[in-house]
């Protein structure tokens, strides 16, 4: 067993250890304790954090996630380590990297029993525990609701709706006599980005025009060309943008009513998101296909009763949002987990400065089946290499944020230092990675076509070799990576 906190990144980043224990130490006892606290954890679906106000956006989409945040702890640079739902959410959860809690494929199967999560923990701790998931698949079939008390799924309802279905927990909770851990999965702004309200206006929307992109994907699949005109992708974002500012306007009524019950001096809240969204920026739609920042980059903002708010620029991944409130909590557990408690690294350079991202959903549709491949990205400092098959691409994300100058035959070195490292993370993680559960057979078909409408999946037929019900991540010792790889010339 490890020292309580440990995380398997630090095994990753040995030479920071030292500098890591005396900030540990440092902070130990300095920090105010939010023991027995209730807990508020907000994922946002599809949510991108350059798309709101407290993120530098020039439209006003988020005021009250602004306000929020003016009162929190705001993570500049969060990293989502997969850019599809159940993988990330599973990792936001657990603590886990995808690998490593081994939902990385909807043929994976649920979320395996022996993943334990934060829910799990904190009922273990004497925690009420409440769940509610307002997208489909983030369900009792997937294997999310281990560890809460009531868990309730709703069938992709905006985020007023889902509001009316669990506000009332809240009352409940505030009267019950115990600390308790409410889980909000808001849909909205996922496609089709319906915004009820009609905020889109605001942005320059028309009604109707630009709420989904439904046969761009699969153009896309096959190499084709998107077909879609710069006006078409401003009016896609005009109706993101609005659905963005309505869940704004729902997140607002949320934190109202904790207010309003006097729960907010004793509720650590926490809002993040399980990925982005893209626009074009890279030839893509939607989500699930890349790991560019548009689908990676996402917001995390943490208020703490008591703490002065600030903005912490350094790299921080969504994998550290469990060890971070069991840190602030003051709930031990002995077991390691990926991501780190950002309590013990307060408002300083974080001692790796490293994070990855993963995709195993990089489709390519070719003769009427489907081909799956994954994308994976790692980061250190100011670099990031993205690996697909054979296809490597560095970028230098201060002077080139929008990953536009592909830099892998300038930088050398660094590529390869960067490769060796996302190696070693790849073994070490599927070497750890947990066997997810069998799918219930009628429960797993239900959610592979809630996947499919979702726009995870192309409804096309999958190559043989991906149609077995399981595929484990691939082997440790499997050659992912080319040996002649030096000796080619790079894709433009
Ligand atoms: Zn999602």
């Amino acid at each position: 067993m490890s020292p309580h906190g440990v995380s398997r990144r630090r095994a990753l980043g040995a030479s920071a250890t030292a500098v890591l224990l005396s900030l540990a130490i440092a902070g130990c006892g300095r920090r105010p304790s939010c023991r027995g606290q209730n807990l508020l954890v907000v994922v946002i679906d599809t949510l991108r954090a350059d798309h709101l106000g407290c993120y530098g956006y020039g439209r006003d989409t988020s005021p009250r996630l602004d306000a929020l945040a003016k009162e929190s702890i705001l993570y500049e640079r969060c990293e989502s380590q997969a850019t599809w739902t159940l993988a990330s959410t599973a990792t936001i959860l657990t603590g886990l990297y995808p690998f490593t809690h081994g939902l990385v494929k909807p043929s994976c199967g649920p979320l395996t029993p022996d993943a334990v999560t934060l829910a799990e923990r904190l009922h273990d701790a004497g925690y009420a525990t409440y769940a509610y998931s307002a997208n489909n698949v983030v369900t009792y079939a997937s294997g999310f609701n281990q560890g809460f008390d009531r868990f309730e799924t709703g069938k992709c309802p905006d985020a007023g709706r889902a509001n009316e279905a669990f506000l009332p927990w809240i009352d409940e909770a505030a009267v019950a006599g115990k600390p308790f851990f409410l889980y909000v999965h808001y849909f909205d702004p996922h496609h089709p980005y319906d915004d009820p309200a009609g905020h889109f206006a605001k942005f320059g929307g028309q009604p109707g025009v630009g709420i989904d992109s439904p046969d761009v994907p699969m153009k896309l699949f096959k190499g084709e060309p998107s077909g879609l005109a710069k006006t078409d992708v401003d009016a896609l974002v005009a109706h993101y943008d609005g659905e963005i500012r309505f869940v704004d306007d729902k997140l607002g009524e949320l934190i109202d009513r904790f207010r309003a019950r006097g729960l907010l001096d004793n509720t650590l809240v926490v809002v993040t998101a399980d990925h982005g969204e893209q626009f074009l920026e890279h030839g893509w739609v939607r989500h699930g296909n890349t790991v560019f920042e548009e689908e990676t980059h996402v917001p995390l903002i943490v208020r703490i009763p008591g703490e002065a708010a600030t903005r912490v620029a350094s790299r921080v991944e969504c994998a550290d949002v469990t060890p971070t409130v069991l840190d602030l909590l003051d709930v031990r557990h002995d077991d390691e987990l990926d991501g780190v408690s950002l309590r013990r690294i307060g408002r300083r350079a974080h001692p790796d400065d490293l994070s990855f991202s993963e995709t195993q959903h990089r489709f390519e549709v070719k003769d009427g089946e489907t081909h799956q491949y994954e994308q994976l990205a790692i980061r250190r400092g100011k670099w990031k290499l993205l690996v697909l098959r054979e296809q490597l691409q560095l970028f230098d994300l201060e002077a080139d944020p929008g990953e536009q100058h592909d830099l892998v035959w300038e930088e050398r070195d660094v590529v390869q230092a960067l490769r060796n490292e996302l190696n070693v993370w790849k073994s070490s993680t599927t070497r750890r990675s947990l066997r997810p559960a069998p799918w219930d057979p009628k429960q797993g078909e239900i959610l592979l076509q809630r996947i499919k409408a979702n726009g995870y999946l192309p409804d096309v037929k999958p190559s043989p070799k991906e149609s077995v019900p399981f595929l484990p991540p691939s082997a440790v010792d499997e050659p992912w990576w080319p040996q002649d790889h030096d000796e080619q010339k790079p894709r433009r």
